[in-house]
């Protein structure tokens, strides 16, 4: 088996209303200037191509963001194909963009993502409308469990990864006090990205389990340190 699996979780984050573009997967780094959703116990998401997947993926994808960020005390309403109306409204619109190949023999690419930074109406440009998007192909890997399994993982990441943009979270790896221990990440090498601008504020101390670092792109579970960033974020969720 010579798969070499090869992360691109190029993930461009549309900050604020400048449009910057960085690169986007979490103790956390959050954007203390981004919208906040009005309520974070409930928030809208709908998704612009929703049959170009899988019910599989569709499902998995599902469950996976609602039974993670219910951790942090945030659920989401409607989850349906996107309307018309949806695209003057704040609410998070989902499109899948097929550019991966899982089974294909030879390397194979899991991850990459975009999303707008906290709570907008508007659409990532290019992208009909949709303010997040993630890579991916129409179904999971058909045979080959490991890479099956890499694939889920690298998939579900993507998506809690770019949900946790969509929150308000940045990423964790580009904190300039970011020194993770193990060899997939060394120290230095992800810190391309570090953030600038004065409304960045770092929670806790640096997190190597959160699914918003690149250093971690098969985490299919948000860490303490993502909850924790939400929660600085929407602090009405302290009380959940
Ligand atoms: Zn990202």
């Amino acid at each position: 088996m010579k798969f070499s699996a090869k992360s691109t979780a190029l993930l461009l984050l549309l900050m604020g209303c400048g449009g910057v573009e960085t690169d986007s997967t979490t103790d956390a780094v959050i954007d203390a200037d981004a919208t906040r959703w009005t309520n974070p116990r409930l928030i809208p998401i709908c998704f612009v191509n929703r049959s170009a997947v899988s019910d599989e993926i569709y499902r998995d994808l599902l469950r996976t963001a609602v039974n993670e960020y219910a951790r942090a005390g945030v659920y989401f309403q409607k989850w349906r194909d996107c309307r018309s109306e949806d695209y003057s409204k704040p609410i998070i619109r989902v499109k899948f963009k097929l550019g991966h190949n899982w089974d294909g023999n030879g390397s194979y690419s899991y991850g990459g993502g975009m999303s707008k930074v906290g709570m907008t109406r508007y659409g990532i440009q290019g992208e009909n409308g949709a303010t997040l998007w993630i890579r991916m192909d129409d179904h999971y890997p058909y045979s080959n469990r490991s890479k099956r399994k890499t694939v889920m993982a690298g998939t579900r990441a993507a998506f809690l990864h770019e949900i946790g943009h969509a929150l308000g979270l940045l990423h964790e790896h580009t904190r300039t006090d970011y020194r993770p221990a193990h060899g997939e990440c060394q120290a230095g090498a992800n810190h391309a990205n570090v953030y600038e601008n004065s409304s960045v504020d770092y929670v806790g101390r640096p997190d190597y389990d959160s699914v918003m670092s690149y250093c971690n792109l098969k985490a299919e579970r948000l860490s303490a340190g993502d909850i924790a960033g939400i929660r600085a974020l929407y602090p009405v969720l302290k009380r959940y």
